[in-house]
C-alpha cells in the first residue's frame, strides 16, 4: 500500500509557484492577489480563511480580507463583491461559505465576475468546465486530479465510484473523471444518499473517491483488494490519545481500508492541503490571465 502524500505533493507545488512568482515579480510583473469575503464568526470559516491567507504569503501573493458581521445584509455583500470585482489589484476573489441565512448564498456567487471566481463556484465556470472549455475548477476536485497527476495514478479506462453529489466536491469530481483527458477517461458512477446497495458498487471501484461527510463511513468490506482510495472527508472527533482532547478522521476507516488499497490519502494530510494549493494554482491562473485572456 502507497500513501497519497498531499502534503509534500502541495509542499512542491507551493515552491513552483512561489518560483514563478519571483520570475513574475522579477520582469516587474504583478504580484497576484487573492480577496477574501468573510460574514460572521464562525470559528471554522476564520481559520479557513486565515489558512488560505497564511498559504498566500508563503508564495509571496498578496491577500486582502474583508470582514462583516453576522448581522451583515446581502446588499453590503453584494456592494463588496462588486467593490472587489472592480479593483484592478485583486486577481481573486472567494466568498467563504455558508454565508448567514439572511443572505442568498448563489446570489453572491453569481455577482462574482467569472474572470475572479478562483473558486470555481460561478456557473459560468461550472458551465465552461462541463462542456471542457478553460474553466476555474473548484478546489477540492481540482487538488484530487493533481494528485493522480502526480502520484502518476492512471485513471483512464478505470471504474470509478464517487461517494456524494455536492455542488462543489462529488459532482465536479464526476465530471472531471469522466473526461476525454488524463486524468480522466474513467467510467463514473456516483453514488447519494438514495443509492441502493452501496457496498456492492463501491467494492466493484478501481478508483473510489468519497465525500460524504460521515466519519469512518467506508470500511474494509466495501472496498475492493487493490482500490485506489481518496478521501475528502475531514472530522474532528474526540480522543483520549491526544493533548487537545481531539483528532482529525476521515470519511473513511484509515486503519483498515489501508490494508486493502493500493494507494490511499491519508487524513489528514491528504486532500485537505491540495484544496488549498489548488486555490492558489488558480489565482496565478487568474493573475496571467490565464483562462479569459
Ligand atoms: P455535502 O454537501 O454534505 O454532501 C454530502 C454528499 O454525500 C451528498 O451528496 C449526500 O447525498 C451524500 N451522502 C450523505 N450520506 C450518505 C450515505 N449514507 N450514503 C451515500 N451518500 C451519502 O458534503 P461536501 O461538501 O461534498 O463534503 C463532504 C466531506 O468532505 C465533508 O466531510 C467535508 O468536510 C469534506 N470536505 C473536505 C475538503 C478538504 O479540503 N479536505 C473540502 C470540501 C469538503 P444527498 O445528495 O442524497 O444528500
Amino acid at each position: 500500500m502507497q500513501i497519497i502524500d498531499g502534503k509534500s505533493i502541495s509542499a512542491t507545488i507551493k515552491k513552483e509557484i512561489a518560483e514563478e512568482v519571483r520570475r513574475i515579480t522579477g520582469k516587474g510583473g504583478k504580484i497576484p492577489h487573492l480577496a477574501a469575503i468573510l460574514v460572521g464568526d464562525d470559528p471554522a470559516s476564520d481559520t479557513y480563511v486565515n489558512n488560505k491567507s497564511k498559504a498566500c504569503k508563503e508564495v509571496g501573493f498578496d491577500s486582502s480580507v474583508y470582514r462583516f458581521p453576522a448581522s451583515a445584509s446581502e446588499n453590503e455583500i453584494l456592494e463588496a463583491v462588486e467593490f472587489i470585482n472592480n479593483d484592478p489589484v485583486v486577481d481573486g476573489l472567494i466568498v467563504q461559505l455558508p454565508l448567514p441565512d439572511q443572505i442568498d448564498n448563489q446570489k453572491v456567487i453569481q455577482h462574482i465576475r467569472p474572470e475572479k471566481d478562483v473558486d470555481g463556484f460561478h456557473p459560468v465556470n461550472v458551465g465552461r468546465m462541463t462542456i471542457g472549455l478553460p474553466s476555474y475548477v473548484s478546489a477540492t476536485p481540482h487538488g484530487i486530479m493533481e494528485l493522480f497527476m502526480r502520484s502518476r495514478i492512471s485513471t483512464t479506462g478505470k471504474n470509478c465510484v464517487i461517494l456524494g453529489r455536492s455542488n462543489i466536491v462529488g459532482k465536479p469530481m464526476g465530471l472531471l473523471m469522466a473526461r476525454n483527458a488524463e486524468p480522466g477517461n474513467a467510467t463514473v458512477t456516483t453514488c447519494h444518499s438514495k443509492t441502493k446497495n452501496l457496498a456492492g458498487i463501491t467494492s466493484r471501484a478501481d478508483i473510489l473517491i468519497v465525500a460524504i461527510g460521515r466519519p469512518g463511513f467506508v470500511t474494509a468490506d466495501m472496498v475492493r483488494e487493490g482500490a485506489v482510495v481518496i478521501d475528502v472527508g475531514i472530522h474532528r472527533v474526540p480522543s483520549a490519545d491526544t493533548r487537545s482532547g481531539f483528532r482529525l478522521v476521515g470519511d473513511v476507516r484509515f486503519d483498515e481500508v489501508s490494508e486493502k488499497a493500493s494507494h490511499i490519502t491519508p487524513v489528514p494530510g491528504g486532500v485537505g492541503p491540495m484544496t488549498i494549493v489548488s486555490l492558489l494554482m488558480n489565482t496565478l491562473k487568474a493573475s496571467k490571465k490565464e483562462i479569459y485572456g
